[in-house]
């Protein structure tokens, strides 16, 4: 901390010439008119300073109770130095309590602890090396011996001009000390000017304590950073200072003029330049008057609140905002967008949906036109087949059943398509009724005698006697079991089949299974072949015929009955169809 006003008032001063001038100056300025100790040490070490040239000293006080001597200005050396320097008097050994009682001046040689200087070392704030202490005596001989202490960091012998000083002072001192000691009320005011300066200390922020007239008093290291040039100055610093004095002077003068009451503060906004780097500074200022009891102002304390980190973050809160609000219109955007792909793409699907049962609609009605001449056909082939327009002879009969047999693979294939249209119109009839399952079986492999009979394989069925009746579409289910037992036929060379009915796994259900010895199907066809048209080898050279329906409309008619096909089977090892459904149908 720098006590600034007596720097200011030492450049005001004249330069005298002539030593009687010079020592005049010191009474005259100084001493005469003056009866504040601290004012009056602070003054002579300046004048010490400007005509002994004494770079360092420090003058010290006794006090006797609790007997201590304590800092009361100090030239060269730091503020705090000083202010906070108490050196207890209970050791008489002591070399500053020795030269208190001492008759001339003391050169003393600083104690040393662990090699090092310490701040509670006698002569710390002079520095590391020797220093000279005159003993400050008033114009009464005391038992006690001096009143204070000048410390100066020179060696001896000191020059009259020093020993006169430290004469007069002494003088001084003891007049405004009166009886010697420091009152209670200077002790009180000490200890709450080192509170002070304390806390002023340890905050980071720059505070300024200015007097009644706006004179800064006091500052600290952050605020002299701003206010006062550095010791390398430049132009621009100088500036940068004078510029920073004058937007601080205009806000105090703000304050002093302005209406403020005990308690209240006044904020402001002030641009600083930070005179070592010239960057800019916005601060902002909180101002707040010390009064007395008697309500008169004595200092008004300001505290420089650097704003640069707020305003980043405001700056960056905004951006965040225009970036945030940003995405909300993307967001905005793309939900719009998805919206309009959604209507195009339901306006599409019901398009679709149209075309679709259009498709369907067509292929039912095709599949009836084909039909109709298909029958006719076979029935004619069939009559002619019965002799019924003469006999014929017998290539010409085995000509008339390819018609048959070809007319027929026609009509299934035709009949196939109708009911998967149908299905996919939903126009295909459930017809519940009870059924023994155990009666389907054989009535499927009557149905497909002649294809079991051509194929050599033996076909085995497995019923379940003790069954109960089943309540579903009975022509469903043998059409389905119908379409597994010729795909086995057809896919199996050798071995046999068997067809098993199963109740209750799982409960409430009735299982008839398929299983051949056949040439199997590789797990990754196992859902494809239940899609329509879809066939294992569906190359225009495959080896098998059929539409690719069957299954298809297996699945669909399992599904539409409750229930369910799965298959086991492995490439080569043979296939097993299973067809659950539920004992009773869903309506
Ligand atoms: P399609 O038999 O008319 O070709 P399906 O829908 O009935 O049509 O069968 C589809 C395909 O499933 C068949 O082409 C065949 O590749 C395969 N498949 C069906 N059943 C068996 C089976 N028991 N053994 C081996 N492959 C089979």
């Amino acid at each position: 901390m720098t006590p600034r006003q007596p720097a200011r008032s030492l450049s005001r001063a004249t330069v005298a010439s002539s030593r009687d001038a010079v020592r005049l100056e010191l009474l005259e300025s100084y001493l005469i008119h003056q009866d504040d100790v601290a004012r009056c040490a602070q003054s002579s070490l300046e004048w010490l300073a400007r005509h002994a040239g004494v770079r360092r000293s420090i003058c010290l006080i006794v006090d006797r109770d609790p007997g201590t001597l304590m800092g009361v200005a100090g030239y060269g050396v730091p503020a705090e130095d000083v202010d906070l320097f108490a050196w207890p008097l209970a050791d008489p050994r002591d070399p500053l309590v020795a030269a208190l009682s001492a008759s001339g001046n003391v050169a003393i040689r600083p104690a040393r602890a662990n090699g090092e200087v310490g701040r509670t070392s006698a002569g710390a704030p002079l520095g590391a090396g020797p220093f000279t202490a005159i003993p400050l005596r008033g114009a009464r001989e005391r038992q006690e011996g001096a009143l204070g202490l000048l410390l100066l960091r020179q060696a001896a012998p000191v020059s009259p001009d020093i020993t006169w000083l430290a004469t007069v002072l002494g003088q001084k001192l003891d007049q405004i000390l009166g009886r010697g000691s420091l009152s209670e009320e200077v002790r009180k005011l000490r200890r709450e000017r080192s509170l002070l300066f304390t806390i002023i200390n340890s905050v980071t922020d720059p505070i300024i304590v200015t007097d009644q007239t706006g004179e800064t008093v006091l500052m600290n290291a952050p605020a002299e950073e701003l206010f006062t040039v550095p010791s390398q100055q430049e132009e621009s610093a100088e500036r940068s200072v004078q510029a920073n004095d004058a937007h601080f002077s205009s806000f105090i003068s703000g304050m002093l003029l302005g209406e403020t009451g005990p308690g209240e503060i006044r904020r402001g906004e002030i641009g600083l330049v930070n005179p070592t780097t010239s960057e800019l500074i916005p601060v902002e200022a909180i101002a707040g008057k010390v009064l007395t009891e008697s309500g008169e102002l004595t200092a008004v304390v300001t505290i420089l609140h650097d704003r640069r980190e707020a305003l980043e973050r405001a700056r960056l809160y905004e951006q965040l905002k225009l970036a945030s609000d940003g995405l909300q219109a993307r967001v905005h955007a793309a939900a719009t967008e998805l919206a309009t792909q959604n209507e195009l793409l339901r306006r599409q699907a019901i398009e679709l949906e149209q075309a679709s049962r259009l498709k369907s609609q067509f292929l039912a009605n095709m599949s009836h036109e084909f039909r109709t001449p298909l029958n006719a056909i076979l029935g004619y082939t069939h009559m002619l087949l019965n002799g019924v327009a003469g006999d014929r002879t017998a290539a010409a009969k085995r000509q008339l059943q390819r018609i048959d047999s070809n007319g027929r693979h026609l009509l299934t294939i035709i009949n196939e398509i109708l009911d998967i249209t149908r299905i996919e119109a939903g126009k295909m009839p459930i017809q519940l009724s009870a059924f023994n399952v155990n009666d389907v079986v054989p009535e499927v492999m009557a149905e497909l005698d002649p294809v079991i009979s051509r194929s050599k394989l033996s076909v085995a069925p497995r019923l379940a006697p003790d069954g109960p009746l089943v309540h579903s579409d009975r022509q469903k289910v043998k059409q389905i079991v119908v379409n597994l037992l010729s795909n086995a036929l057809k896919f199996t060379h050798q071995g046999g089949i068997e067809i098993a009915v199963q109740y209750d796994a799982p409960p409430g259900t009735v299982s008839i299974s398929v299983s051949d010895t056949g040439i199997g199907i590789a797990p990754e066809h196992h859902e494809r072949i239940f899609e329509d048209f879809r066939q294992v080898d569906d190359s225009p050279s495959r080896q098998y015929g059929g539409t690719g329906l069957g299954l298809a409309i297996c699945g669909r008619l399992a599904t539409a009955l409750g229930g369910r096909i799965t298959l086991g089977s492995n490439l080569g090892q043979g296939s097993t169809f299973t067809l659950t459904i539920p004992v009773d149908a869903p309506q």
